[in-house]
């Protein structure tokens, strides 16, 4: 009988913001075929017998090729007693995480699978600037894009850069590529952002500027995403006429007691 294939978000970078299912599968696992951006408090969750593989390929070194991960995970599920296989990504598995080609090869080979989420950076990136991306004030769209994409294609020009958030996965190390690329789109140079290195984890970094400033910034720390858009203007409390007198109502009564009198308990 073939082994299932168990693919698995490990979210940002820190074990506790793993899913518990997530964590299960990995407890059961007898392989992992991990990427280079999971670390090893994750790893460090496998039974010590299961096999742990690294077929990571970050920028510049060698790596495995698509193909021989897929086929890994093949040989893994149809070829040896392994019935728990984990493919282990970073962040969510269906984000940026080049799963389309495994997919493909698991779907022609027959194998199952079973997709486990995980937090994806831009999520973890606004969790630790304190922003949120959707903010309703500011914007009505979340664009999550990646600054390299396969087929040098432009950042997208069919939202509208001023009531949207993108989410930028990927930005470096050449900023001023990605932000050239932003002002291609439609972005002015006043349009704040927020750089988030290593979100979610001991070491994360976060810089608020705006997209003028951001060009000429050199060292930004990877793994980066880069949230643009006035939400990442969020240090002020926004000036909405409506929904701040509406708020400060609000925060003088918070339980708002002329609208809602508190009748005494019956008895
Ligand atoms: N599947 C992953 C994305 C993989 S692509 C996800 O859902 O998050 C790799 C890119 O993700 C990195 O170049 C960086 O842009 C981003 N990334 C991953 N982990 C990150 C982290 N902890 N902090 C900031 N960015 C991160």
């Amino acid at each position: 009988m073939s082994g299932k294939i168990y693919i698995v978000g490990a979210g940002p970078g820190a074990a506790d913001l793993l899913t518990l299912r997530a964590a299960t599968v990995l407890r059961a696992a007898q392989v992992v075929l991990h990427d280079d951006l999971v670390p090893q408090e994750i790893l460090d969750l496998c039974p010590a017998s299961a096999q742990v593989i690294n077929v990571g390929k970050r920028c510049g070194h060698r790596g495995r090729s698509q193909e021989q991960i897929n086929a890994l995970m093949v040989w893994h599920a149809r070829e040896t007693q392994a019935q728990t296989i984990v493919r282990l990504k970073s962040g969510d598995p269906v984000v940026f995480g080049r799963l389309g080609e495994e997919l493909d090869a698991l779907r022609r080979s027959g194998i199952e699978f079973e997709i486990i989420p995980g937090i994806t950076a831009a999520s973890a990136a606004a969790a630790s600037a304190k922003i949120t991306l959707t903010d309703r004030r500011a914007a009505s769209a979340l664009v999550v894009v990646t600054a390299h994409n396969c087929r040098n294609e432009s950042l997208s020009k069919t939202v509208e850069p001023s009531r949207s958030t993108y989410a930028l996965y990927m930005p470096g190390p050449d900023y001023s590529k990605t932000v050239q690329g932003l002002f291609e789109s439609g972005h002015e140079p006043k349009t704040p952002c927020a750089v988030v290195s290593n979100a979610g984890r001991a070491n994360e970094e976060v810089r608020y500027l705006c997209l003028g400033e951001l060009i000429s910034v050199k060292g930004i720390p990877a793994p980066a995403v880069l949230i643009v858009g006035e939400v990442a203007a969020e240090h002020q409390p926004r000036r909405h006429g409506d929904l701040l007198s509406r708020v400060s109502s609000e925060a003088r009564d918070p339980y708002q007691h002329d609208k809602f009198p508190i009748h005494p308990a019956p008895g």
